[in-house]
């Protein structure tokens, strides 16, 4: 899709602010509805297409993403942009500089409509949790689009942006591709600078794009990668174009098939799958049965390593550092015992009022298993955990070049089915967060519908590269996708 539209700006057949335009009028019909965006950014936007045209106008060549209308979710900073992560506590925040992938995105010309919805600070799979709004299935509005990046991703499959970024910490940008039937890429841990970027588990979260092929990902990491000294856990870039490595061919790959993944797949979700592995092998791959034997402690792993980060990164906001002051609740015995009193009510007071209650589950969490005494028992554990996951990895690809499973282990459920049960909604993510732990690059893309309520709703396919192997494993799933 962004090849086509970059054609047609070349070619005149349409100017950028005419599609910028095009864009706002679809948000302006369908978001009310679907819910996806936060802020919209309409005079950034129409200066940045205004430039881009007067740029062709002019006879210059222009970039494939230049012009081009995309998304952001609202835990990256834009400079002079209000970035709230979806939290109370960030309500009044005006991000005064840009991250490190949007100052790439406006060195490359891109147009950004606007910000996005996520569950607050990126906690969750369904985008319930925002303080703002829940985003709906743009597919069927009576189910989630998932989650975190849910207004990213709903926006990609409303037609309200043509491509966007999300994050991934988890499954974020992998699980409601899946629900919303589009193209969700997490990159290797590393790829891409977190700089501007709202920590929530910083050894786990990852930027990615959201788009409408497995191509426009490639298009969009090539100019979202790269090693940034404001994020000292950025890889040395290769500087490689994703897109030039998409040959169409994957004679010969073998892909792993994880024994722990697919036993209990049962139903119409086990059929979509079955179907995608022959059309893998009448595309000339391999496919074979591996185990990752510590798949089943992954997630109680993961719930351990990203809530004591959470409870890290979030103590900052406490109304005086960072974030927005809520002290209006003090009691009279506070003020007049002085500052120290009231100081401690005001920190109390923001975080009860400016977290929500995911949120608040979270720092408690990882608060306890980072605390003296518990630390061993539980953190340094899920640590070594951790590593036993990686080893998984690592001693299947010695064997095999990706991991195929389906991104998730049922299709978009409906709105509030989940929400009074944190635990069933943990589970949304048993597929998607081991290439968080182990760091390696995931990609979800659509590979089936399921009929249900009169609605065909998407499955996604994930496939998990080799550490830094995104241009094969993007070849692998757009081999995949145009045949
Ligand atoms: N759904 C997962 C969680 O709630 C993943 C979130 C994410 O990737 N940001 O933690």
């Amino acid at each position: 899709m962004i090849r086509e539209l970059h054609e047609q700006l070349k070619n005149g057949k349409i100017t950028s602010v005419q599609l910028t335009e095009q864009y706002f009028d679809a948000i302006e019909k369908k978001d009310t509805e679907i819910g996806a965006y936060l802020t919209i950014t309409k005079k950034l936007a129409m200066q940045q297409a205004q430039f881009v045209d007067d740029k062709i106008a002019r006879g210059k060549e222009i970039d494939l993403i230049e012009g081009i209308p995309c998304a952001i979710k609202d835990n990256i900073c834009i400079d002079g942009v209000r970035t709230t992560a979806a939290s109370k506590i960030l309500d009044n925040y005006i991000a005064p500089y840009d991250a490190t992938v949007i100052k790439k995105l406006k060195e490359c010309g891109a147009v950004i409509l606007g910000k996005t919805n996520l569950d607050e600070f990126a906690m969750g799979s369904s985008t319930e949790n925002s303080a703002y709004k829940v985003t709906k299935n743009p597919i069927d509005t009576a189910r989630v689009a998932g989650g975190s990046s849910g207004g990213s991703v709903a926006a990609v499959a409303a037609g309200s942006a043509v491509w966007s970024l999300g994050t991934d910490t988890g499954g974020s940008i992998r699980q409601p591709a899946s629900f919303c039937g589009v193209v969700g890429l997490k990159p290797t841990y590393g790829r891409v600078s977190r700089s501007g970027a709202i920590a929530m588990a910083s050894s786990l979260d990852q930027i990615g794009p959201i788009t409408n092929s497995v191509e426009d990902a490639a298009i969009i990491l090539s100019r979202i990668s790269g090693q940034d000294l404001l994020d000292a856990t950025s890889a040395k870039s290769s500087d490689k174009k994703y897109e030039d490595y998409l040959t169409g061919d994957i004679s010969g790959k073998t892909i792993g098939v994880p024994k722990e993944y697919v036993e209990s797949l049962e139903g119409e979700i086990k059929n979509v799958f079955e179907k995608s592995l022959e059309k893998f092998k009448s595309l000339g791959a391999k496919i074979e049965t591996i185990s990752l034997p510590h798949s089943e402690y992954a997630l109680s792993t993961y719930y351990i390593i990203m809530t004591s980060e959470v409870s890290s990164n979030l103590a900052k906001f406490d109304g005086i550092k960072l974030g927005m002051r809520f002290d209006d609740e003090l009691d009279s015995a506070a003020k007049e015992n002085g500052l120290s009193k009231k100081l401690l009510e005001t920190y109390l007071d923001t975080r009860k009022i400016g977290f929500g209650d995911e949120v608040k589950r979270r720092i408690m969490l990882g608060t306890y298993a980072l605390s003296a005494g518990y630390y061993d028992a539980y953190y340094l554990k899920a640590q070594k955990v951790r590593t036993l996951i990686r080893r998984d990895f690592e001693n299947a690809f010695k064997a095999v070049d990706f991991i195929y499973s389906p991104t998730a282990p049922e299709v978009s459920f409906k709105v509030g089915e989940k929400s009074a049960d944190p635990l069933k909604m943990y589970l949304s993510d048993i597929y998607t967060i081991t290439a968080n732990l182990a760091g390696v690059p995931a990609i979800s893309f659509p590979i089936g519908t399921i009929s249900t309520d009169g609605n065909d709703l998407p499955i996604g396919g994930q496939l998990m590269g080799k550490w830094f192997d995104e241009e094969g494993m993007l070849n692998c799933a757009h081999t995949y996708e145009i045949n």
